[in-house]
């Protein structure tokens, strides 16, 4: 019975990780030696990976056949520009992260990188080639030089503390008794979310790949520390084909296009001014999301004057 429920618990922990973010999924199949999902074909070949431009086209897909979650999705991310795909909850956003990464095979239509159809790739040259700054991140329990240079294990000291410093985590390390080699995780330090969301960007920065897939966090930043994430991210998809999943809308008006996805289809596309005057979900979601930062500002106020 024991030896049953410690690789269920184990499951239940790697589920947790690919719901929240990804982070590390692969070598923790790798070391727990789990049958992955997908294989590679026995005539996969590395992807020739040039500027990253991502396709998907008319993606179905769904966990449980039974139930669809994408039906018929197409949308392109050119090389170097950002696509946002924003609406609402349980609508498929994180679903097609997880796609991108080959975590699951498709039902029927297509999803290329550059050309070429991930399933024909290897999966380690597929995810070499793409970078995850997920909601929730989870740290090591090592130090955080270890888990900012986790990105690529080869940089230099310099490397990284430059990665540090563009994630804007670099003067707050310093504060650190220790520095860079403060442990943290569940046995050492503990940081905040934003702070270990600028660890993830950081790790990011320095594994500088040409794919970028952004989950946005929506999870209790203050708006300070939110303007910082949000910097330090443009900085990272500057010139880099990203896909952000967006909460805050606020961080998607300047998109190459914004796609509303809504049920498993694509509800609505555009720009965010040709989406405003179209006056449809995603005016409304901006509406709504206005107001409700409107009324947090007037709390503040009330909360200031007092
Ligand atoms: P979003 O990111 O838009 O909130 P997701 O892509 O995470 O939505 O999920 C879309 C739907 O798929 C949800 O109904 C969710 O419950 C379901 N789902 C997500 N992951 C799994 C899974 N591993 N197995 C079965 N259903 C899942
Ligand atoms: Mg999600």
């Amino acid at each position: 019975l024991m030896q049953l429920s410690i690789p269920l618990n184990f499951i239940g922990f790697i589920y947790r990780e690919v719901r929240q973010g990804l982070t590390d999924i692969e070598q923790m199949f790798d070391l727990l030696d789990v049958e992955q999902e997908v294989q590679d074909r026995p005539d996969a070949r590395p992807l020739d990976i040039e500027r990253g431009s991502v396709r998907f086209d008319n993606v179905h897909f769904a966990y449980d056949p039974k139930r669809p979650i994408l039906k018929g999705v197409s949308f392109e991310v050119p090389a170097g520009k950002t696509i946002a795909i924003v609406g609402p909850s349980g609508a498929g956003k994180s679903t097609l992260s997880r796609l991108l990464f080959r975590f699951y095979d498709i039902q029927s239509g297509s999803i290329s990188v550059d050309g070429q159809d991930i399933r024909d790739v290897t999966q380690e040259s597929l995810r070499a080639a793409m970078g995850m700054v997920p909601q929730d991140t989870v740290l090591f329990n090592d130090t955080i030089a270890y888990n900012i240079r986790y990105g690529r294990i080869a940089a230099s000291d310099e490397e990284m503390r430059n990665a540090a410093e563009l994630a804007q985590i670099g003067p707050f390390i310093q504060t650190l008794p220790d520095g860079y080699e403060s442990m943290v995780g569940e046995r050492g330090l503990k940081l905040s979310g934003g702070e270990k969301q600028r660890v993830a960007i950081a790790r990011t920065i320095l594994k500088a790949p040409p794919i970028l897939i952004l989950d946005e966090a929506t999870s209790a930043l203050d708006s300070a520390t939110e303007h910082e994430i949000q910097s330090a991210l443009d900085l990272v998809s500057r010139n880099r084909t990203t896909l952000v999943i967006a909460h805050r809308l606020s961080t998607v008006i300047g998109a190459d296009e914004i796609i509303v996805l809504k049920d498993g289809v694509i509800a609505e596309r555009g720009t965010h001014l040709t989406l405003l005057a179209r006056g449809g979900l995603y005016a409304s979601m901006w509406n709504r999301q206005r107001e409700a930062t409107e009324a947090e500002e007037r709390l503040r106020r009330v909360r200031e004057e007092d």
